[in-house]
């Protein structure tokens, strides 16, 4: 299986299993991806989203994106000034999706894991652009810039790997780090690896899973405020519209299918922030001023989730 995610079968609909909370926070989407409404509303084209996501704020401040230096590491936060310390005491674990390693550790990462549920591959070689550019080099990219962020708000940052590893950790592991760290908020990120024409952002929330290790019910509502919140963020700072292939054009998709999500105990969402086999969604990927974007967005999400 080629170039599917940690578990990312493709995901099937769910509708007959939707519960509350999932009518719930459709009914709340249209707030959290106000940014995408006033994006559309002020003449966005809903295809360019490097050049779109400057001219899109619901609250009217100027967006990160906005700044000359969009593309570098410095980019200050939009939601607290610089050094305020607004999150301090509060522990964000940042879960880089697969690792550059796990290419050459086949035997390894298709080892079955434990995630509650059933067993699954310990990890996968997640996906890459069509010119090479890998799913696991993206994901470490974005996690950098978003812990020079989250640190500069007086987070303590930790990621699940940082390339120093020769492979994984294991969706099990990955799960147990955001666990032991007693974190405040997890985020997994991803770039998807869908069909050409296929492209935008979705944002996957737990599901209520209760079997074996595996009990999500306590962080259910948590991740999907979490959820929430990143997914309108990430429209408003990089102006990149919601999936266009799943989640019914919200941008929030609900699986029980992933170990990452299942076995984890505090609040946790993943993002699959395009999709790298569409070569739109690639040419936003491999542009570095666009991952300062989606880094921002989503930091902008947890601060915001932290601050209440
Ligand atoms: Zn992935």
């Amino acid at each position: 299986m080629s170039y599917t995610g940690p578990g990312f079968d493709p995901p099937q609909p769910r509708r007959s299993r939707r519960g509350p909370l999932t009518v719930a926070l459709a009914a709340l989407v249209p707030g959290a991806l106000l940014g995408w409404a006033v994006y559309a509303a002020v003449g966005g084209s809903g295809g360019d989203e490097v050049s779109a996501g400057v001219s899109a704020s619901a609250s009217g401040t100027p967006t990160a994106g906005s700044s000359p230096s969009a593309g570098a590491d410095d980019t200050k936060s939009p939601s607290a000034p610089a050094g305020s310390g607004a999150l301090k005491g509060k522990v964000v674990v940042i879960d880089p999706g697969h690792n550059p390693g796990n290419f050459r550790h086949t035997a390894d990462i298709n080892r079955q894991v434990d995630i509650g549920t059933n067993r699954k591959e310990c990890d996968t070689t997640g996906t890459a652009t069509n010119d090479g550019y890998a799913e696991a080099e993206f994901t470490l990219d974005v996690a950098h810039r978003m812990r020079t962020l989250l640190e500069r708000q007086g987070a303590t940052v930790k990621l699940t790997q940082d390339a120093d590893r020769p492979f994984g950790p294991c969706v099990d592991e990955r799960a147990r780090i955001g666990n032991e760290a007693k974190a405040d908020a997890v985020v997994s990120i991803h770039a998807d690896g869908s069909g050409t024409g296929n492209r935008g952002f979705h944002v996957i929330l737990p599901g209520a899973v209760h079997s074996g290790a595996a009990d999500t019910r306590a962080i259910v509502e948590p991740s999907g405020d979490l959820g929430e919140r990143i997914a309108g963020d990430f429209v408003r700072v990089t102006g990149s519209a919601p999936s266009n292939y799943i989640g019914d054009g919200t941008g929030l998709v609900t699986r029980e299918d992933l170990g990452g999500l299942n076995l984890s105990t505090v609040p946790k969402v993943f993002i699959e922030c395009g999709n790298m086999r569409d070569s739109k969604d690639a040419a936003l990927l491999t542009s570095g001023a666009w991952r300062q974007k989606a880094a921002q967005g989503i930091s902008d999400g947890i601060v915001g989730f932290l601050r209440g």
